[in-house]
């Protein structure tokens, strides 16, 4: 069906058409030399429908036509996805590169997936087996996994497998299978499939409550504000506290399976600068690329906004695929506020009545539906697949109190506040220990971590009292307990993101740790002299943070914990 623009203005046309559109379908805006520009329908107003382009409207013109397509804006899923530099449409940025030069041309898409490439197809059903949605026909290597090849998403229904292919190499688009429903009717089979990206994916016998922490390796989340396989956790941080850095970190040791990555760059400069590292990045599993289990779908503020507001639904489709195969997906988004900001964009353009900070009305409810998408499921055979999601914010000025962090914080199971003071005192990562919280039960005991925490905010009492009253006037009492403090920060709180062994630490090392720290926290030194009650917890941090360089339960960690357990005998009276 067509349509004819009667209005263009920035990245928007209006097109009057003549049949019947659905919202969120797909339009090819199509110039008058022959560029066919990929668009959506986001608005439709008796005859008239307002699509968002996704490409630069230079060139188009009052009269032209507009293909309208049945299918919404969707990813294509299939084997080769891993690996892959993405922009927000899906289209491979490395071929882009080489077959436009690095600037993307309107009007031209390139096949997510290479349709040339042949994969080894093990069939793990025979003809004549019933299946349903999501069942796995077969599968394929890619990379350290076996990729399924599943009934298709959209299947309804019991169907039968007429035909299935042989152990074998094909591409994506050979037929593999053949189903067959109660009427005869036959649906042959792929290994790509299509999903629409703004709608959730899951097909699951059901939905489970998150509950088994996701251990990242960074101290101060895994111990203090931890985080769950499924759940959702939101990092918001002012320009240059240490968002990417912290994601990267994450995205190297985090337990889990795939990270998918949706780079929304404040500057161009800073998604090149993800592409450049990534591929740098080793995987400490596997000692190769760090991108042979990643996707990166990467965005700069300089390509069209819509583009932006795809990517992180892109991103998202992406990583709920591959929980459909059992698998643990991290998504990492960076930064959501650009993904909002997006929204303010086509709101305005749509002349819609404006919220808070003219971001639109319905701003929070789209972040919750992105969130919403995160979660763990049982797959119909038993196997369990999540998909874990984490978003940096970035407010302007570090100020939280702004409608993007104060949505995503009603939304999110953990928030991990990024402090200026924090990063400028290069206390990394700057995660600060005093605003943070996490509803989810982590890899320590939450009664201790309570009483950790309690410390934590005595120490601090004590700092801005002192900051006052000055160390005369505060008593040894409290004096110690803000040394206690500033010594759990030191040793345990901050880590080392250079340093091989201290740049993450396994759940087994943190428990032990944490105890240690604990019993060092709560012994009753019984000082009387300021300058001993320094020196001596001195004495600890030297013990610990060499510690926290030696590998776990080396010569080196043993030695140095014998050295810290006579500390604690003696109260820290012999050691020197
Ligand atoms: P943001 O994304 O919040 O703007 P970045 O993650 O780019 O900030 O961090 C800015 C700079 O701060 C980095 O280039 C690095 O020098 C420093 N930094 C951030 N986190 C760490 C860390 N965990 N360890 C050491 N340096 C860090
Ligand atoms: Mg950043």
């Amino acid at each position: 069906m067509n349509g004819r623009i009667v209005a263009v203005f920035g990245n928007m046309v209006v097109a009057e058409t003549t049949g019947r559109v659905t919202q969120n379908a797909v339009g090819y805006c199509t110039r008058s030399d022959g560029a066919r520009l990929l668009s959506e329908v986001i608005r439709i107003r008796g005859r008239l429908a307002d699509l968002q382009v996704f490409e630069e409207t230079r060139g188009l013109r009052v009269g032209d036509v507009v293909e309208f397509q049945d299918q919404m804006l969707s990813a294509s899923l299939g084997p080769g996805l891993l690996g892959q530099v993405y922009d927000g449409l899906q289209n491979p940025l490395h071929q882009l590169a080489e077959q436009t030069g690095f600037f993307l041309k309107p009007g031209v898409y390139i096949d997510a997936l290479s349709a040339d490439r042949k994969w080894t197809f093990t069939p793990t059903v025979k003809a004549g087996a019933t299946v349903r949605a999501a069942d796995t026909l077969g599968t394929v290597p890619e990379g350290i996994f076996a990729h399924h090849i599943m009934v298709p998403f959209t299947t309804e229904g019991d169907w039968k497998v007429a035909r299935i292919a042989a152990a074998g190499d094909y591409t994506i688009h050979d037929e593999i299978a053949v189903l067959k429903d109660a009427s005869g009717a036959e649906r042959p089979v792929t290994m790509v499939q299509a999903w629409p990206v703004k709608r959730a994916l899951s097909v699951a016998k059901r939905r489970l409550m998150p509950d088994e922490p996701l251990v990242t390796g960074v101290r101060i989340i895994d111990s203090m504000f931890p985080i769950v396989r499924g759940g959702t956790y939101c990092i918001p941080g002012p320009f240059g506290a240490g968002k990417t850095v912290l994601q990267q970190i994450t995205a190297r040791y985090a337990e889990v399976d795939i990270v998918v990555v949706a780079a929304c760059g404040e500057r161009a400069g800073e998604v090149v600068e993800t592409l450049r590292t990534f591929p740098e990045l080793e995987d400490p599993r596997t000692g190769r690329s760090l991108m042979e289990r990643t996707i990166i779908i990467c965005n700069t503020s300089a390509m069209p906004v819509a583009a932006r507001e795809a990517s992180v639904y892109t991103a998202v489709t992406l990583a709920e695929y591959y929980r459909q195969m059992g698998l643990n997906i991290l998504l990492l988004a960076d930064s959501t506020s650009r993904w909002a900001q997006a929204l303010r964009e086509v709101s305005g353009r749509l002349e819609e009545i404006p919220g808070e900070e003219a971001f639109p009305a319905y701003l929070e409810s789209r972040i919750a539906s992105f969130y919403e998408r995160a979660g763990a499921i049982e797959l119909a055979d038993g196997r369990i697949g999540s998909v874990t999601i984490g978003g940096t914010v970035s407010p302007a000025g570090g100020n939280f109190e702004e409608p993007v962090t104060q949505g995503t914080l009603k939304v999110v199971g953990a928030f991990h506040g990024l402090s200026r003071a924090r990063s400028d005192a290069r206390r990394y990562p700057a995660i600060d220990p005093l605003d943070s919280w996490s509803k989810y039960v982590g890899i320590v005991d939450p009664a201790k971590v309570t009483r950790m925490g309690r410390i934590l905010r005595q120490g601090n009492d004590v700092k801005q009292m002192m900051a006052v009253v000055g160390e005369e006037g505060t008593s040894i009492e409290d004096f110690t307990v803000m040394l206690k403090a500033e010594f759990f920060d030191n040793v345990y709180l901050q880590q080392n993101a250079f340093d091989a062994v201290d740049a993450a630490t396994s759940a087994e090392r943190q428990q032990f740790v944490f105890d240690k720290i604990l019993e060092v926290v709560e012994l009753d030194f019984g000082f009387t002299d300021k300058d001993v009650a320094r020196q001596t917890l001195v004495t600890a941090q030297d013990l610990f943070r060499n510690w926290n360089y030696a590998a776990w339960q080396a010569g080196e960690f043993k030695k140095i914990l014998g050295q810290i357990e006579a500390f604690i005998a003696a109260k820290g009276r012999t050691a020197a």
